[in-house]
């Protein structure tokens, strides 16, 4: 069932500069067509917010929430995209030092280079490309992100993605967790007719489950689809989805295309995403349930209310989310 839609998607009302879909949608005289009884619609293709330093070794892009669609996908908080950028060899060990965080987790998905963490709970390790580091916050932890010693001595190519996730709110006040997920732990799924494959992160695909334990349901994909191939996703109704395009270009649900460094968010009703590579594509695929509850957030700290907020700030000054040592 093909039907026009007549009324603008209600995420193009509002001040979001980087929405280029409604462009489209305005500049169609609003005929754009959508299959709303199973393929979910796509809402919306943004492009970095900002283009930010994290501490002095992470240059990053901003997709959520600067380019404004922060509501529209919950339990994702933050996606930053790390790079690619080539450091030259340094004795120095760029990075984030001593920070902290609680309420939520973060989630670092390496594609090239190497990170070394370490945090007030004796956690850390090194994750390197294909590995993805997911380290529940919760009550609170202190942390460094650092490049790893041996890659800022012989320096390269660092690219990598950092995610928040919230917790919902009944725990966001327990113990942390750290999961290192290496390459081989995470299984990939091969596309028909040699289209690419998919790296199942968390959640299952096509019964395949992944190997990271979250606390509210996610299906976190790294798709890499060939040039001149398509694959369809079966995303669940009701779920918060989005594709984050690293490299490459694509065309969505048969029209609309999603270029390099661009992020597609797609409505909640149906169950089905089309993607077709124009040219190879890296791709994250995210989907969640939304946790529906407040939240207020002052940098590191996601909770739920502002007195949480200011409790997180306290604890923090006063040492109890730990120290590294
Ligand atoms: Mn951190």
């Amino acid at each position: 069932v093909r039907s026009g839609m007549n009324t603008p998607p209600r995420w193009c009302e509002g001040p979001f500069p980087s929405l280029r879909h409604c462009a489209d949608w305005r500049k169609e005289g609003g005929t754009m067509r959508t299959d709303t009884s199973i393929t979910k619609d796509l809402v919306g293709v943004y492009q970095a917010g900002s283009h930010h330093m994290v501490g002095d070794g992470f240059p990053v892009r901003n997709m959520i929430p600067g380019a404004g669609v922060e509501e529209q996908l919950s339990p994702f908080l933050m996606l930053d995209y790390l790079g690619p950028q080539q450091f030259p060899p340094t004795d120095r060990q760029l990075g984030v030092g001593e920070h902290p965080h609680r309420g939520f987790e973060t989630v670092t998905i390496m594609y090239h280079g190497k990170v070394a963490h370490r945090d007030s709970t004796g956690s850390g390790g090194v994750i390197g490309p294909g590995d993805v580091q997911w380290m529940t916050a919760a009550s609170g932890v202190v942390h460094e992100e650092l490049h790893e010693k041996e890659f800022a001595k012989r320096g390269g190519l660092l690219e990598g993605i950092q995610l928040w996730v919230n917790l919902p709110k009944a725990y966001k006040m327990t113990a942390p967790r750290y999961q290192t997920l290496v390459d081989a732990e995470i299984p990939a799924v091969e596309l028909d007719g040699g289209a690419g494959r998919v790296r199942v992160i968390a959640g299952e695909f096509r019964s395949v489950k992944g190997p990271a334990k979250t606390f509210s349901p996610v299906h976190l994909y790294d798709l890499r689809l060939k040039a001149g191939h398509r694959t369809e996703l079966d995303l669940p109704e009701g779920y918060n989805s989005s594709l984050f395009v690293l490299h490459g270009q694509v065309v969505v649900n048969g029209s609309q295309a999603v270029q390099e460094v661009e992020i597609a968010l797609f409505g909640r009703r149906g169950e089905r995403v089309v993607v077709e590579a124009k040219q190879e594509a890296t791709i994250l695929v995210l989907s969640g349930e939304p946790i529906a509850e407040p939240i207020a957030r002052y940098g590191p700290f996601v909770m739920n209310q502002r007195d949480e907020i200011i409790q997180a700030v306290h604890d923090y000054q006063a040492g109890k989310m730990g120290h590294l040592s």
